[in-house]
């Protein structure tokens, strides 16, 4: 079998002196799949995620990022990963296509092949008619879609997504969950999600789920369901996080 696209082992980080933001956290990303990695306030998401995209180093255990050890090969493991951060990040003065030119010259694309892929990812993300306008003119939404699509510019193994959701309305939620959700299976792209809203995970997707800096229970809905003996993933997820850490 293939290397998972996301491999982390026995990962540990700690802010300062305090507590432990993760202890002992390991997880896989497998191949193709949709991974949701699903954790109240707090939970460590986002410090997992700053470790994953190396904006932090892990001083304690090992991230492989498609076969490739993320501390010894940084920039080829991180050319693997397109990445949507939780804050959004795109210059709300450009224009969508100037944004998405930019990306492109960051990535260091030849000029040619940046217009196709820019081609390519508006047209994927439907965002075709909204090329000239200014990002801050964009519903969240659309913004959302900007910023997931600049993110695929560079055709990534690994996409990751720190809750992209926030902030968005029902409608917009639906759309981008939709959208990953197809590249997923349409494109084979390895996603991993996080989120504290189990109504964005579906039967299909593989679920982490995270509390108080540590990995409390791993596998598919169905899966978790007949292990806590519970009706749904609303409640295995209440149960395993009303346990003391
Ligand atoms: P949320 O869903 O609210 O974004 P989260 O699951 O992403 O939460 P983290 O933001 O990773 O959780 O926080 C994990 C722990 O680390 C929390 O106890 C938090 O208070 C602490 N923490 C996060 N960032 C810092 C920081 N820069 N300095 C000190 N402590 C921090």
């Amino acid at each position: 079998m293939s290397e998972p696209a996301l491999l982390v082992e026995q990962v540990s980080f700690a802010y300062g002196r305090r507590q432990r933001a993760l202890d002992g956290v390991s997880l896989a990303v497998p191949r193709g799949s949709f991974t949701a990695l699903l954790g109240p306030n707090g939970a460590g998401k986002t410090t997992l995620m700053a470790l994953v995209t190396h904006l932090f180093r892990a001083r304690e255990g090992r991230i492989w990022v498609c076969g490739l050890d993320l501390a010894r090969h940084t920039c080829a493991a991180l050319a693997r990963m397109g990445v949507v951060f939780q804050r959004p990040t795109l210059d709300v003065d450009l224009s969508v296509i100037q944004n998405l030119r930019y990306a492109c010259a960051l990535q260091g694309l030849p000029r040619a092949r940046a217009t196709a892929r820019i081609a390519a990812v508006i047209e994927r993300l439907g965002l075709g008619g909204l090329e000239r306008r200014p990002v801050r003119t964009l519903s969240g939404g659309q913004q959302r879609r900007v910023e997931l699509a600049r993110a695929l510019l560079h055709e990534p193994e690994l996409l990751i997504l720190d809750e992209p959701t926030v902030g968005l309305d029902i409608d917009s939620r639906r759309a981008i969950v939709d959208h990953v959700h197809d590249l997923c299976a349409t494109d084979g792209v390895s996603v991993l999600w996080t989120t504290h809203l189990i109504d964005e995970i579906r039967p299909t997707d593989q679920v982490v789920i995270l509390h108080r800096g540590r990995v409390r229970a791993t596998g598919s809905p169905p899966e978790l369901t007949r292990t806590y003996r519970v009706p749904s993933l609303q409640d295995v997820y209440v149960r395993v996080t009303a346990e003391p850490s």
